[in-house]
């Protein structure tokens, strides 16, 4: 399998290098990271002040290059009638898309030592492999350590772990 990350924004090198090595690793993949896109002006709520997750997953399938593609954005995104979203993904889908953008919040739940810099890479690892995990047909998983676990917040997303469960695991094997 291909993955293709495709920047959306100002994404920095450590979090690409974060996100293909969590690919990597978990799902033994090859992983190429794609040109910077612009962040299309069309995706953007002017009253929310946010962009609809919806349309960069929308871009990210069209120019991406992989059999998965995956967006990331620094912006902000929404989807339906969710405040924000860290990331959208349809399940078995070719795109989704993830935002780095409420995973920069200080708080880590109090379950973490680490400092911040790698609290955040360790959620950006986490939320990739999330969200390409939805578009290999898993769903959430009730496991809180297993990185398909829901987490609308940072805490839970500091709580589980950045692999499958051996459940989830058997599932794309
Ligand atoms: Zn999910
Ligand atoms: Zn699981």
């Amino acid at each position: 399998m291909l993955v293709d990350i495709v920047p959306v924004g100002e994404v920095t090198p450590r979090v690409k290098r974060e996100a293909s090595g969590a690919l990597r690793s978990v799902y033994d993949c090859d992983v190429t990271v794609h040109d910077d896109q612009a962040i299309p002006d069309s995706a953007f709520d002017a009253d929310r002040g946010q962009y609809r997750a919806e349309d960069l997953i929308e871009t990210v399938t069209r120019v991406g290059g992989g059999e998965k593609n995956i967006g990331i954005t620094p912006e902000d995104l929404y989807y339906r009638r969710r405040n924000y979203v860290f990331g959208l993904a349809y399940l078995n889908g070719s795109g989704s898309v993830i935002s780095t953008h409420r995973l920069r919040t200080s708080s880590d739940g109090g379950v973490s030592t680490k400092p911040a810099a790698d609290v955040f890479g360790d959620r950006v690892r986490k939320e990739i492999v999330h969200e390409i995990g939805h578009t290999l047909g898993l769903e959430h998983c009730d496991n809180s350590k297993c990185v398909m676990s829901f987490s609308p917040t940072v805490r839970e997303v500091d709580v589980k772990e950045e692999n499958l469960c051996g459940t989830c695991s058997r599932l794309v094997r």
